[in-house]
């Protein structure tokens, strides 16, 4: 019996190792990535400021995995009734049970330009472009637009305004965030939105919410207001679907089947909980539905070894979204949301260096756990 993992991002590969502990050895485990390293994607606008914090938050998928067949190679299509993932290489693989765990691709909203001229931040590589560009206004001084207010925009226009102080380029640089709704962090509770809109404030970001962008061309962006110029445009955005689920990000029943064999984790669902609640797309997440989606997998492959036959389904497990609270980092600051407590300052970045490190060690990178604590110690 083969199990496929696809994708080893946060969803990918925690499903992965659970799996490795709680499948027989009987049945083969293997897990696609089109990248042989597994990234810490909620820590990557880091690297703009940092660029050593790449190796802390890269770990070798090798390291991670005991048993598993790791296979590097892009997925092109998943056949999710058939049981089917068609690679770049034109390997077909096939198996019994799988799980979609191809994350999310920037969405560009089909926006007239932003595409061409906004650039994306998912991966390291986007990090290292957006920090060379940076350099440059920094440099010359000018403006820095951020699209988008989400996770991923307030921590990069954070990092930004942070960068610009560090080459002593606050007076000559303008840090700009719109946001098309009428607060930052939209879709978090309203002491959350306000904490992290006073650090960014604190930290000279001008925010300009209920803004949305309608399109850019190279040298400036068409808002409702009029045009914004700009010197460089980073799209945050949105999230839709990974390309070999044809751009979509599906709906799964809530034990995070999209068909009878055929799992999706992560962003590359939206997942409706056992409470109907819509899971947000976020690492806590994909981490949390990686666990349940484990248990379910473990259950549908003993059913099937055992021979227990059709006539009965095993029960599974719906999946429950919990969380204790979220983090983000501002800058040098942070604001962490514990329950209905919202803290910033130094307690809050403690927890947010320590969710990244538990999580590191979580899956058995102790070593880029401490580097990372490193790193943010000397940040
Ligand atoms: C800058 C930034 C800051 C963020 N901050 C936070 C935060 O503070 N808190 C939080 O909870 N979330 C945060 N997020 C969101 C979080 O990173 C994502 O929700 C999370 O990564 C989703 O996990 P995943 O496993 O579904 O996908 P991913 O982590 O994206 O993993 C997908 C994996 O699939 C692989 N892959 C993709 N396509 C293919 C293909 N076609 N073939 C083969 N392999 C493929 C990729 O290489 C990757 O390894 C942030 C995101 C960004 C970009």
């Amino acid at each position: 019996m083969r199990v496929a993992v696809l994708g080893a991002g946060y969803a990918g590969l925690v499903l992965a190792q659970r799996l490795e502990r709680r499948l027989p050895a009987a049945v083969d485990i293997v897990v696609v990535d089109e990248s042989p390293t597994h990234l810490v994607q909620h820590e990557v606008h880091r690297v703009i400021r940092r660029p050593s914090v790449a190796d802390a938050i890269t770990l070798p998928l090798d390291d991670a995995l005991d048993r598993a067949e790791i296979v590097t190679e892009r997925v092109e299509h998943v056949d999710a009734e058939a049981g089917l993932a068609e690679l770049a290489d034109g390997t077909e693989l096939d198996y019994d049970f799988g799980a979609v765990c191809l994350g999310s691709e920037t969405n560009f909203y089909d926006l007239p330009g932003v595409e061409e001229h906004g650039l994306p931040l998912k991966r390291v590589r986007h990090a290292e472009a957006i920090r060379t560009r940076f350099l440059d206004v920094c440099e010359a001084g000018g403006t820095v637009v951020v699209g988008g207010a989400g996770l991923s925009g307030v921590q990069t226009a954070g990092e930004l305004a942070a960068l610009a102080g560090e080459r002593d380029a606050t007076d000559r640089v303008d840090v700009v965030l719109l946001e098309q709704f009428d607060s930052v962090a939209p879709n978090f509770p309203e002491n959350f939105q306000q904490a992290v809109h006073d650090e960014l404030e604190a930290r000279g970001v001008e925010i300009r919410t209920d803004t949305p962008v309608q399109r850019a061309d190279a040298d400036s962006i068409e808002l409702a207001a009029g045009a914004q110029p700009y010197d460089l445009f980073v799209w945050t955005g949105g999230i839709r679907g990974a390309d070999a689920m044809g751009g979509e990000r599906p709906v799964v029943r809530n034990d995070l089947r999209l068909t009878e064999s055929t799992f999706v984790v992560g962003d590359a669902a939206r997942a409706v909980d056992a409470d109907g609640e819509a899971v947000p797309a976020s690492a806590s997440a994909a981490i949390r539905e990686a666990g349940a989606a484990a248990r379910n997998m473990a259950e549908l492959v003993t059913h099937e070894l055992d021979g227990d036959g059709a006539d009965f389904a095993p029960r599974l497990k719906p999946y429950r979204f919990e969380v204790p609270g979220w983090i983000v980092s501002v800058g040098d600051g942070a604001v962490a949301q514990v329950g209905p407590t919202v803290v910033t300052g130094a307690a809050a970045k403690a927890m947010k260096t320590t969710v990244g490190a538990g999580y590191l060690s979580s899956v058995k990178a102790v070593e880029k756990a401490a580097e990372l604590v490193e790193e943010e110690l000397d940040a």
